[in-house]
């Protein structure tokens, strides 16, 4: 079987092929440009390699009801012409194959529970932390969609005791995503993340932050396994700062095993690193497939 994945981000467009173990035989990646160009690229791929199904995990907000008229588009975005642009649409005219559609984390959620790190496991949150943050939601064994679907990158914060940034989210000022997202980093520190000190504030106000929102996701949701990603989550210190945050905010209260004594093995990178999210397109056309999911 040969299946399509997309993995379509603000910033860039990575399309590829895969099979059903996961495993990525070619793969282009390209800039995210207007929506005619950015398709006529995808299209060119997929006209010179077959596939059976494609999936797509898509930058959002996104319109995931089959029923809606804006089913398959993005739809509220500030970048120039994707709002409500027929993202899903304008493919299906062009390929008779099945198509799975659903965010970007939703899908990497999907994808780390079939071939990462909640391998086998019936529930997993994925955060990804990089120019935005997302959240997908993989519970009792199918990925979690309701109104819309879930935007736990938006969740509101308390603030750190010695922060004075007053967030950056053109929503909210200081939700998680307007505190702790890359350009959030940045922008409170006048530096990149890449280039703070492993052992500077920064790192710690950042684990509070996320920190505050997985254990929110613990108490609300009571995943098996989260995945921390993106490009912030390259400062691996981060990791050991979150858990501690976790176990502290949790104080005992929630007695798992996998919290209070081998909490290095609960909160955990993508299993499938840099691939996670494109894995996660090709779980979703794999899904579809096999009629399986929703
Ligand atoms: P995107 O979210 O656009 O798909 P990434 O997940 O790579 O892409 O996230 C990009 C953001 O992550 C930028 O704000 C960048 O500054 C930040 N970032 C990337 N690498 C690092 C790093 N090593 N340390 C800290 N921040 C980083
Ligand atoms: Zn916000």
């Amino acid at each position: 079987m040969r299946i399509g994945a997309i993995e379509a981000g603000g910033t860039k467009f990575i399309c590829g092929i895969g099979n059903e173990q996961g495993i990525i035989e070619d793969k282009i990646s390209f800039p995210t440009s207007e929506p005619e160009r950015t398709l006529e690229q995808v299209i060119s791929y997929f006209e010179h390699n077959n596939v059976d199904s494609i999936g797509i995990g898509s930058f959002g907000p996104i319109d995931i009801h089959p029923s809606s008229s804006y089913y398959g588009c993005v739809t509220t975005t500030p970048k120039p012409g994707w709002a409500n642009f027929p993202f899903l649409k304008s493919l299906k005219q062009v390929f008779d194959v099945p198509f799975g559609w659903d965010t970007d984390v939703n899908a990497a959620a999907l994808g780390e529970s079939m071939w990462g790190s909640a391998r086998g496991l019936d529930s997993c949150i994925y955060y990804t932390i990089g120019t935005g943050i997302g959240v997908g939601v993989f519970a009792e064994g199918r990925l979690v969609h309701g109104l819309v679907h879930p935007e736990g990158g938006h969740l509101l914060t308390r603030r750190h005791p010695e922060d004075r940034f007053e967030g950056n989210c053109p929503y909210h000022g200081d939700c998680l995503e307007g505190m702790a997202a890359g350009p959030a980093i940045e922008k409170r520190w006048n530096r990149k993340g890449c280039d703070i000190p492993a052992d500077h504030l920064a790192w710690s106000m950042e684990a509070y932050y996320i920190g505050q929102s997985v254990t929110a996701s613990i108490l609300m949701l009571s995943p098996k396994k989260i995945i921390l990603g993106g490009g912030v989550m390259h400062q691996k210190q981060l990791y050991p700062l979150i858990r501690k945050e976790v176990q502290s905010n949790l104080n005992g209260y929630v007695s798992a095993k996998s919290i209070v004594d081998n909490i290095d093995d609960y909160i955990v990178p993508p299993a499938l690193g840099d691939n996670a999210g494109l894995c996660g397109a090709l779980a979703l056309g794999l899904q579809t497939m096999e009629g399986s999911g929703r």
